[in-house]
């Protein structure tokens, strides 16, 4: 008996795996023989097999019959119907499309080139370019070596073994992991997969069996139009991966990641440690499908000058493995399958960001003093001695705060006194004489040690962590506080305690000190008794007896991220809550003069040494707060240096008291937008943004190329959003005007900086508009504030255009010089 039955594929995916072992199920129990006929592609699959129905690449809107043949073929038709009618349509959610993540606008002059682009959420900043490579890739053939004799288990029990795991895992696991590790246990049970692996055994090992079968369902969905099917091979290389463990556990797969050329590495996670044993001549980008912003690899790459991108698809990034890519983690994407103006683009974006780098390079070894002499320290985060003299030599004036608990993770046991020592004595020694702020270990809450065996908490961050550990674990904080201070007599040395809340818990520090100072005498060995000792300001509690502990310290660190949390109430590691994670808020700005006005009557000098103290926007109130010394990650030292030679004290200062009478974020916002575009401005004309050969071949490359340039001078602080302003205004009108001529302008909030910039261009080029070819192109960005002048300069240049022999004097200037006093001249005398 045979039936046969018509349907229409209504999911927007298709029918992958997830459809498809429910398809199955539904099929399962009925004696017939069921298939499914695409009739698109002809495509024929065995429904009671999720592996096979997939390999059908059944796609939306695709016709498909499914086929019964047999005793019961009457029944499970009528059964399919119903459930292809009322269940199958509902079986799938569609997936949200990438672009939902995206934060900022890609610009025209690279949308317009159509890209591949992939996104994510950008945490270290930076363009770079490199080969995609995945971490420590299993290499399956490794099994093959071991498998000429199978001496293990059978390939039922491996199997058995490999399910009852699954299994255990998924009753830990919930939603998108929970589903995963369902669609893995339905491949494993798989009728086809499994069949082909039976018939493999008969003449061959276990690993060839599983590596064949990998293979010829891996060739399966590879034929697949779909690019999400497609990507199912990777599951069914994972459960390949767990069956060969399984029966080969002696074969080491962990291989490292050796880098041999610019690499741009993609995975789910990576460990510090894992981060840290990585060539950093060739790590030139980090991809990661899941990681938090504070989270401490995220740091060491932040303070590696890693660009890192996050919340990365990483199967849409794994099917690209060993192909060239951009990475730009100001837009947030990856840049694959770059044609040449797509290349084009992101070469330029690569020359602008070297120049704007080469610019803040001349501040390295600077002082960082405001306009009217009033200085602060900039100096560096670390985590561990190697990060010191890279530190150093980018312009930090010392070490703000060296994370030891990084020394404390990734390992089986704490690490020894000796392993300290020595650890705290060369980023003394590199250091160089310059202050050396060693934190003690900042371990529980989000940086659990599994050895010390903490237990598990509702609430972390408010539990048992840092310096709340210590009386428990004393001889660990001593074995510390040893090493410390026997290093302190190569170098600078201070001790910071974390999360100190009270007076009792740094008096109680204190004995433990002298104690271990005791210890270090009886033992003959050499120390420094004379170690500067502070606190880190992170819980608000502090910020009310800052007096009483200015009586038991030497110094105060802000940790912005944690006091942010703490003061607002808002976890930092919580998505959900991110966008109250915000320090620019008026109970943090008043706070911050609390802590350094009642510091400074006693003495005692406040850094900080959280995120917060690289944020260029929020930098003229930490100055004007009073804040003595700033650290953070060393890529940003150069950077702020200069930032703070471009500021006034005394406007910082009044900045600062304005900002803590604003009642909301908003109000702060709009202040220090006001003032940026108060401070003293930059010349309109000159010769920085002049080009007198400018080599393009359209005109999204003439436009990137001229706001870019702008970005580079510190003109504006996002061409991005500035190129925006242009094109916004280029869609309405071309600004072409005749005569090879065009005057692209924009009057906007995104210049600091009104300028006028020139190029001279060495081949003409379409600029889309009924005015012909362009070569000269004379572009304002004028300030919001100056929009008086925009119209006026407009309408005069364009009337000045109209003669001949004024586009002739243009055209004929050979230096930017020449161009300056011409424009200057016809623009701007009377
Ligand atoms: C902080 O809380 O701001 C800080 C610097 O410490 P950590 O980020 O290591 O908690
Ligand atoms: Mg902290």
């Amino acid at each position: 008996m045979s039936f046969q039955q018509q349907f229409k594929c209504v999911l927007p995916n298709g029918i992958h795996a997830r459809p498809a072992s429910l398809l199955e199920s539904v099929c399962n129990p009925y004696c017939c023989d069921i298939s499914l006929h695409n009739l698109r592609n002809g495509n024929v699959g065995n429904a009671k097999s999720m592996l096979s129905l997939v390999s059908t690449d059944t796609l939306l809107n695709d016709e498909f019959v499914l086929m019964f043949e047999g005793e019961d073929s009457q029944t499970a038709m009528l059964a399919l119907t119903q459930f292809m009618n009322e269940r199958f349509p509902y079986c799938d959610d569609e997936i949200a499309p990438l672009e939902a993540q995206r934060e900022i606008p890609i610009p025209q002059s690279l949308s317009r080139h159509k890209p591949f682009l992939l996104h994510g959420k950008s945490l270290v900043n930076g363009i770079v370019k490199g080969k995609l490579v995945a971490s420590s890739e299993a290499d399956l053939s490794l099994f093959l070596a071991h498998s000429s004799v199978d001496a293990g288990p059978s390939f039922q029990q491996v199997h058995g073994a490999v399910v009852a795991e699954l299994e255990a895992e998924k009753l830990q696991a919930s939603g998108k992991e929970s589903e995963i590790l369902s669609a893995h246990l339905s491949i494993l049970k798989d009728r086809e997969f499994l069949a082909y692996i039976e018939e493999q055994l008969a003449h061959q090992s276990i690993a060839h069996a599983i590596l064949a079968a990998l293979e010829s369902f891996k060739a399966m969905l590879e034929r697949s139009n779909s690019q999400y099917l497609r990507e199912r091979v990777l599951d069914i290389k994972d459960v390949a991966l767990r069956l060969l463990v399984s029966a080969y556990p002696n074969v080491n797969i962990e291989q490292q990641s050796q880098l041999s050329e610019a690499t741009i590495l993609l995975a789910r996670e990576l460990t510090p440690s894992q981060f840290l044993a990585l060539d950093k001549r060739y790590l030139k980008g980090l991809v990661l499908s899941d990681a938090g912003s504070t989270s401490h690899t995220v740091i060491l790459a932040r303070a590696f000058d890693i660009p890192t991108l996050v919340n990365v698809d990483y199967e849409l990034c794994h099917a690209e493995l060993n192909s060239d890519v951009y990475l730009d983690c100001l837009l947030g994407v990856i840049a694959i399958k770059a044609d040449e103006n797509v290349s084009v683009y992101f070469e330029r974006a690569l020359k602008l960001q070297q120049q704007q780098k080469q610019r803040f390079s001349e501040h390295t070894d600077k002082l960082a003093i405001t306009s009217d002499g009033h200085e602060l320290e900039i100096a560096a985060n670390i985590a561990c001695s190697i990060e010191v003299a890279p530190a150093i030599k980018g312009g930090a004036q010392g070490v703000g705060l060296f994370r030891t608990e990084m020394l404390f993770m990734d390992r089986s046991e704490a690490p020894s006194e000796e392993c300290q020592y020595q650890e705290y004595r060369e980023a003394l020694i590199a250091a160089q004489g310059k202050p050396v702020i060693i934190r003690t270990m900042d371990i529980g809450g989000d940086k659990p040690l599994d050895y010390l065996n903490l237990p598990k908490e509702t609430n972390p961050f408010l539990g048992y962590r840092a310096v709340r550990i210590y009386p428990q674990f004393l001889e660990l904080f001593h074995s510390q506080l040893r090493a410390i201070l026997r290093a302190a007599c190569h170098g600078a040395a201070k001790i910071m305690i974390p999360m100190v809340h009270n007076v009792e818990e740094i008096r109680w520090v204190k004995q433990q000190i002298s104690l271990v100072e005791k210890q270090l005498e009886e033992a003959g060995l050499e120390y420094n008794n004379s170690v500067p000792l502070g606190i880190m300001v992170e819980v608000p509690a502090t910020v009310f007896i800052i007096d009483k502990l200015a009586h038991e310290v030497e110094f105060f660190s802000i940790g912005s991220n944690d006091m942010t949390q703490y003061l607002l109430a808002v976890d930092r590691d919580n998505d959900a809550v991110s966008s109250l994670y915000n320090s620019l808020s008026p109970a943090f700005l008043r706070m911050l003069g609390q802590i350094t006005s009642v510091a400074k009557q006693y003495g005692r000098w406040v850094g900080m040494c959280g995120e917060l103290a690289a944020d260029p926007k929020i930098l003229p109130l930490l100055v004007g707060a009073g804040l003595d010394e700033l650290s953070m990650s060393s890529p940003n030292i150069a950077k702020t240096k200069q930032q703070v030679a471009g500021l006034s004290f005394l406007e910082c200062e009044a900045l600062y008291q304005q900002a803590c009478e604003c009642s909301t974020r908003a109000e702060i916002e709009m202040l220090l937008n006001e003032a940026i575009s108060k401070r003293s401005a930059l010349p309109l004309l000159d010769e920085s943004c002049v080009f007198t050969q400018l080599e393009v071949k359209n005109k999204e490359e003439a436009i990137q190329a001229l706001v870019g340039n702008i970005g580079v001078f510190g003109r504006c602080q996002n061409a991005l959003l500035l190129e925006e302003d242009i094109w916004a205004r280029e869609e309405i009108f071309s600004t072409g005007l005749g005569n090879g001529f065009a005057i692209p302008h924009t009057k906007s909030d995104n210049i600091e900086h009104s300028t006028i910039s020139i190029a001279h261009l060495n081949n003409a080029i379409n600029w889309h508009s009924d005015s012909g070819n362009v070569d000269f192109i004379i572009m304002l960005t004028l300030n919001k504030a100056h929009s008086d002048q925009h119209m006026q300069i407009f309408s005069k240049l364009a009337r000045k255009l109209i003669h001949e022999d004024f586009r002739g004097q243009l055209k004929a200037a050979t230096e930017p010089s020449e161009i300056i006093t011409i424009l200057q001249n016809e623009l701007f005398s009377s």
